[in-house]
């Protein structure tokens, strides 16, 4: 027996699965988990001794690599100094700045701990400030687990949402409309009908949850289009691609703004954090200020802030999205036609297909780019590759990904032979 599946055993005795976030448990891909000793840089070195190259890269926080040293000597130095004070304190303060002074559209931030509550808070300000209650999502998007998130159309119609788990209230379904992505009649049809009664429209900008499904900027302007002849608010869900897809993220590339958008992942370098931002006037809605209350303990903890702050240093000058950009069109020129690569700055996503049109929405990914996924995943993890756990998740590139990494990514995925 390895020592991973011995963990994996005294594992699952104690927490279910024996994981805490359920993908970790590599069931899709037919694995049990790998409990991982250390990582650095691009690897990932396994309790057994084993190393591979991380292109999941804890699901995207590590644009610049595990154990990055600069993101080290900071959160090490911010620890000299106590690691939560439960009071105001100057480093989220910079981190504040550092944004705000950045993306126009953020005037005003507040951190949290997750991608989870930087949503969940965003949708009671949207509610909140607007004294509507409901909030358009795709199909197809990932915003965490809060429950009015874990709502899915049913049969194709918003009025017959299912929730995607157990536990979510009937009330809950009433309140969330699900429409197709890259559909503007079916959003405008939306609109028709309940107009009036909608707080905000939520999207991935680029949806990066359910494989990569980057969409068309004409779409995302009718979205933006629609909510100002409504009087909804549009929320861009950029915890994935926040800091990732440039500094401003998917927002300063398509130049279309969102009245509020949130962040989680790179943010924090790793560490918890999240956050949600706008305009002052909709962002003085929130506690102590406004009538809307939020908070947390660990809100905005210094050392994840001195993290954030490091990784947010490195990336300010877009050097680093330029090198991104050339390694993603490098693995671009190197994978071979047998396999439809969706990429979008460093985000990738491997469809085991040979058809070439672009997938813009889940209907239209094949299924054999999802049943034939786990032996993709196996035959890479035999060449020390690391490939998302899932047929759903993207993958990452980051600073200390190589042209040689690149090179024995592209040179596994094509000698699979399915
Ligand atoms: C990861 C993710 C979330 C949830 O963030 P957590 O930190 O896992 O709670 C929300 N939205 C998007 C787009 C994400 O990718």
């Amino acid at each position: 027996m390895t020592l991973s599946k011995d963990f994996y055993e005294r594992s699952r005795k104690v927490t279910p699965g024996g994981v805490h976030s359920p993908v970790r448990s590599l069931k899709t891909v037919n694995e049990h988990p790998l409990f991982i000793d250390s990582a650095h840089g691009a690897e990932l070195i396994d309790v057994e001794g084993i190393s591979y190259t991380d292109y999941c890269m804890a699901f995207g926080p590590l644009i610049l690599g595990h154990a990055n040293p600069d993101i080290h000597r900071a959160a090490e130095d911010a620890l000299l100094s106590g690691w939560s004070y439960g009071a105001a304190e100057p480093r989220s303060l910079e981190l504040a700045e550092l944004i705000t002074g950045t993306i126009p559209w953020v005037e005003s931030i507040r951190f949290v701990s997750s991608g989870t509550e930087a949503v969940m808070s965003a949708l009671r300000l949207a509610r909140g400030a607007t004294g509507r209650s409901k909030i358009v999502k795709f199909s197809g998007c990932y915003h965490g687990h809060a429950d009015a998130m874990l709502i899915s159309s049913g049969s194709g119609l918003a009025e017959t949402a299912t929730a995607d788990s157990a536990g979510i209230p009937d009330g809950v379904k009433q309140d969330t409309l699900v429409a197709p992505l890259d559909d503007e009649a079916a959003l405008t049809e939306l609109f028709v009908q309940h107009g009036s009664d909608i707080a905000a429209v939520i999207i991935e900008p680029v949806p990066a949850n359910y494989g990569l499904l980057p969409q068309q900027t004409s779409f995302l302007q009718s979205i933006r289009d629609l909510c100002d002849q409504h009087g909804a608010l549009l929320i861009f869900d950029e915890v994935i691609t926040g800091f990732r897809l440039g500094f401003r993220g998917y927002a300063g590339v398509c130049e279309i703004t969102p009245d509020l958008v949130t962040y989680g992942k790179v943010i924090g370098g790793g560490f918890p954090v999240g956050a949600f931002g706008g305009k002052h006037e909709l962002m003085e809605h929130i506690a102590p200020v406004g009538e809307v209350y939020q908070a947390g303990t660990m809100s905005a903890n210094p050392v994840a802030m001195a993290a954030g702050l490091a990784t947010l240093q490195r990336l300010l000058d877009g050097e680093i999205y330029t090198e991104l950009d050339q390694k993603a069109e490098l693995l671009r020129s190197l994978i071979s036609d047998d396999v439809l690569l969706q990429q979008a700055g460093s985000l990738f996503w491997l469809a085991l297909t040979a058809d070439k049109t672009p997938i813009r929405s889940p209907e239209l990914i094949p299924e054999s780019a999802i049943a034939n996924y786990g032996k993709l995943w196996q035959h890479c993890l035999k060449q020390g590759i690391y490939l998302p756990p899932s047929a759903y998740e993207v993958g990452f590139l980051s600073a200390a990904h190589t042209e040689t990494h690149i090179k024995a990514l592209a040179s596994a995925v094509n000698s699979f032979s399915g």
